[in-house]
């Protein structure tokens, strides 16, 4: 189907979500899934539903939480995996089943161990079982760039008669060029006979730094949909960059002609919450949402944009959702002024939530002179991120004595359902002393996985962002705090994660990666040579 509208198929919550330090748990995924909505992607895969229980679930939550676009869950060529992935979005107002089998002859010998003929069948075989279940069915022919371009056709063919909607052909190595990328596309819009009845996708990945190009050359050939992650995380090298594809649709419209449904406003945001949620940062040089990526450096490339910003820019920061700053917010700024902010930063809040952001919001302004919008973006991803229960440990005070000759000292008070508790600690540095006391306090060992701090914005007075990752025997769990102080943010971060991990353990926690797993049980089914009927 060759018409003028570019799906955007956003697998953030899956291939990006497989990458390491990417991962993500179901409330995590359910906000990300909300706010990808907002920015108008036409398709969401949530996860592979076999994978595990906690992936099946988070599927099947997002499937509910969502109610525009289409909400996919990735399955194997097999009936079990199907049959799991259409449970877990059946309920979605509009569910896809995705299944995917390798082509290539290299995947066929050395994965599979199965003939061409035998891929072919069991391709047919899957997809025709996935339509009885659900009229929406997408096949990928995995390793599809490196596919026989004759026998790729007829597999085409075939799973469009046997029912697929769309068929996916990626560059799942991240190989191709984008010369190749748009011979392969064009060969199937020609010679396959039933393609008008199927939407062509294009999934490539970056290990060559070329999958953004290899996407749009797939496009100008004739195919309808980008499979992409925000800021281009995935596997490996990651995927092609949502971002950057609709940018590229967008400025060059008079290169590529096509429709879309981003609001490319809401990109900025929807970057900046990936980034918040999995605390990876964006790096300053990334196209798009780069911090750098509308800050012009040079005298010369100044004095261009002064005279005429289209001198340099071939795009607006408005147009990605940047929005220039007009007031400076400090001690003195009422709530009136601090909701007009919220507002213009993206954030729809309630009453209840914004008197608390807006007391918080005054805490930090007798702290601090100037409140840029990165500060007040970071109180809303700290009052959002973790909403304080009843039974939640919470920071009453503490002191630190750090010295470069004797050992650290900490002395810790936390409060709970008002009972205070108080323990110290000696070590080799202050926030290890710190997070000592509060393990102490709440009974409970955990290790130290990860402690990240980073300044929210310039200059002396700046607020600290502490990220820790903690883990026990149950599971991950990240946290967040954010202060003027970087003990006090240290303390913080840490009481966010252990909370979350004394509290319901179910959905708070990151998982251990079973997509990995159901990978070997996969190739098992196909080494041991069982059917998919031997083992239902
Ligand atoms: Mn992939």
């Amino acid at each position: 189907m060759m018409d003028n509208k570019v799906r955007f198929f956003d697998t953030t919550l899956r291939d990006g979500e497989q990458a390491p330090g990417y991962s993500m748990n179901i409330d995590e995924k359910i906000r990300m899934a909300r706010q990808l909505e907002a920015m108008g992607v036409d398709v969401i895969e949530a996860g592979f539903a076999i994978a595990s229980p906690g992936d099946f679930e988070s599927v099947r939550q997002i499937a509910r939480a969502v109610r525009e676009p289409v909400v996919a869950s990735l399955s194997r060529a097999l009936v079990k995996d199907i049959d799991a992935a259409y449970d877990a979005v059946r309920e979605a107002a509009r569910p896809r089943i995705h299944t995917f089998l390798a082509t290539s002859d290299i995947h066929l010998e050395f994965k599979l161990r199965m003939t061409r003929e035998q891929a072919l069948k069991r391709a047919v075989e899957a997809v025709k079982y996935a339509r009885g279940k659900c009229g929406d069915v997408e096949f990928s022919l995995e390793d599809a760039s490196r596919t026989d371009p004759d026998y790729m056709c007829r597999v085409v063919e075939a799973v469009i008669a046997a029912g697929a909607t769309t068929v996916n052909l990626p560059d799942t190595t991240g190989y191709a060029t984008p010369g190749e990328i748009h011979d392969m596309v064009s060969n199937v819009m020609n010679r396959v006979p039933n393609i008008d009845k199927a939407v062509i996708s294009m999934h490539c990945h970056d290990d060559l730094g070329l999958a953004v190009a290899n996407t749009l050359a797939g496009i100008a050939a004739g195919a309808r949909q980008a499979e992409c992650c925000v800021c281009g995380i995935g596997e490996r090298a990651g995927n092609a960059a949502l971002e950057e594809i609709a940018m590229g649709l967008r400025v060059r419209r008079d290169s590529y002609g096509l429709e879309y449904g981003i609001k490319t406003e809401e990109i900025a945001k929807t970057a900046q919450l990936l980034a918040s949620i999995t605390g990876v940062k964006i790096a300053p040089s990334k196209a798009i949402v780069g911090a750098n990526a509308f800050a012009h450096e040079s005298g010369i490339h100044q004095h261009g944009v002064m005279a005429n910003v289209k001198t340099y820019e071939i795009m607006t920061p408005e147009s990605v959702g940047f929005k220039k700053t007009a007031l400076v917010l400090g001690k003195h700024s009422g709530q009136h002024a601090f909701s007009r902010r919220l507002a213009d930063l993206g954030y729809n809040v309630d009453k209840t939530l914004e008197d608390r952001l807006f007391a918080d919001f005054k805490k930090l302004a007798d702290r601090k002179k100037t409140i840029e919008d990165r500060d007040i973006v970071a109180l809303v991803e700290t009052a959002t991120g973790h909403t304080p229960g009843e039974n939640d440990w919470k920071l009453k005070n503490y002191v630190v004595s750090s010295s470069n000759k004797m050992f650290s000292t900490a002395c810790v008070t936390l409060v709970r359902n008002g009972k205070e508790v108080t323990e110290s600690a000696f070590g080799s540095g202050p926030v290890f002393c710190c997070i000592r006391a509060v393990e102490k306090i709440v009974k409970h060992s955990f290790s130290l996985l990860d402690y990240q701090i980073q300044a929210v914005t310039e200059r002396r007075d700046a607020q600290g962002e502490v990220l820790v990752k903690i883990s026990d025997d149950a599971g991950t769990y990240r946290g967040r705090g954010v202060s003027t102080d970087i003990i006090e943010g240290s303390i913080l971060s840490t009481l966010d994660a252990v909370n979350k991990m004394l509290g319901d353990p179910k959905g708070k926690s990151l998982g251990t990666g079973a997509a990995s797993k159901a990978q070997h049980t996969f190739e098992d089914d196909l080494l041991t040579g069982r059917t998919d009927k031997q083992r239902d």
